[in-house]
């Protein structure tokens, strides 16, 4: 027997989006933005000196923290900086969830808090979403051990209101709240407006959606500077370099592209409302989105067939299998002539399926 087995950390791993490599392809299954980022990106990249590689990087990352806190209007002693969303959601785990009482989060929402829960050793509760993947406020208010609430949701793209989020707060004073905003900027009210007044409240953004950058891997948290005063010192207690210097430039060259972000994400919004407009033409039920996806059924159009058909096309989106969403197919926004493409290529198959 392998009894060193019986000391090993037993997790169940979360499993991400397929990355296909395919020369021609339409990629609209990890929400990612169908938009090269900032020019400024792109120059601060070749401005970038391979000597000075040789040297760790700030480990405060002071120059991406500092124009996080301006475009953000808050304090750099409010801001932490992360390896993409996911680090700073695993570290804020680690360091906000050590009650004993079970943590919150509902029963159909981002599929890492359940991980880093098992990983951590968490004690968590899911609350079900209504038949519309509505949350109800009151399953958050009673005793509790934190909570995690993504806004707008995923991998519905529900976005609830601000004052549903403040009134879960109110409910919570002695616990922490992290909104988890990653697709915010495509609409939705975005609880950084209530940090002043919360100190249990922490509001996680990434550079991996509406600022291009999901493959230079930057996330961030914004809350009081007692709450991420908390985070540092998990941080330094685990890795004091996890920003490496192209990622602290390249990201600070994005975020000060204030114009760019609005023209893109704009872009990407109108193509969401167009989309939907085509889908609901071709009889796809989903919730009105707030994100860059949106999170589609068909009464007739079984989920897994048309997505194993769009793959065949080399056209992803992503399927679930998992109760209560195993009819749905989540789509990313691509360019208006990637969405073109894929809806021409659902009309037809839809027109197929009723033709036989
Ligand atoms: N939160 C949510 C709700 C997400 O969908 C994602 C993307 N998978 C993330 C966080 C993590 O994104 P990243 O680590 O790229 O910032």
């Amino acid at each position: 027997m392998q009894k060193w087995r019986d000391n090993v950390r037993a997790v169940v791993p979360y499993v991400p989006g397929e990355q296909p490599n395919q020369p021609r392809m339409i990629k609209l299954n990890t929400n990612e933005n169908p938009y090269p980022p900032s020019p400024r990106v792109e120059e601060a990249l070749w401005q970038m000196d391979a000597q000075k590689l040789r040297l760790y990087p700030d480990p405060a990352a002071a120059e991406l923290t500092e124009a996080l806190a301006r475009r953000y209007e808050v304090a750099p002693e409010q801001v932490f900086v992360g390896v993409g969303s996911d680090d700073v959601l695993a570290l804020s785990f680690l360091t906000f969830f050590n009650g004993g009482k079970p943590i919150l989060f509902p029963d159909i929402t981002y599929s890492f808090y359940d991980v880093w829960a098992g990983l951590y050793r968490i004690p968590y509760c899911t609350r079900p979403l209504d038949e519309e993947f509505r949350l109800a406020e009151a399953d958050y208010f009673g005793e509790n051990g934190g909570i995690v609430l993504a806004n707008p949701n995923a991998p519905t793209g529900l976005a609830m209101p601000l004052e549903g989020i403040r009134r879960i707060l109110d409910h919570n004073r002695d616990v922490i709240v992290i909104v988890d905003e990653a697709y915010i900027d495509f609409g939705g009210e975005s609880a950084v407006s209530l940090i002043p007044e919360y100190d249990n409240l922490l509001v996680v953004q990434t550079f991996s959606k509406s600022r291009s950058l999901a493959g230079v891997r930057i996330g961030f948290a914004l809350g009081q500077p007692e709450l991420i005063c908390c985070l540092r010192d998990v941080k330094y207690s685990f890795n004091s370099y996890t920003m490496n210097a192209a990622a602290i430039k390249l990201g600070t060259a994005a975020v000060e592209d204030e114009a760019y972000f609005r023209e893109t994400t704009g872009k990407i919004i109108a193509t969401r409302e167009r989309t939907k407009e085509e889908l609901s033409k071709l009889g796809f039920l989903f919730p009105d989105s707030s994100s860059n996806f949106i999170f589609a059924t068909h009464p007739q159009l079984p989920a897994r067939k048309l997505f194993e058909a769009l793959r065949e096309e080399h056209i992803y989106v992503r399927y679930f299998d998992r109760p209560r969403i195993d009819s749905y197919l989540r789509i990313t926004i691509g360019t208006d002539q990637e969405m073109d493409i894929f809806l021409a290529f659902v009309r037809d198959y839809a027109a197929k399926q009723n033709g036989s």
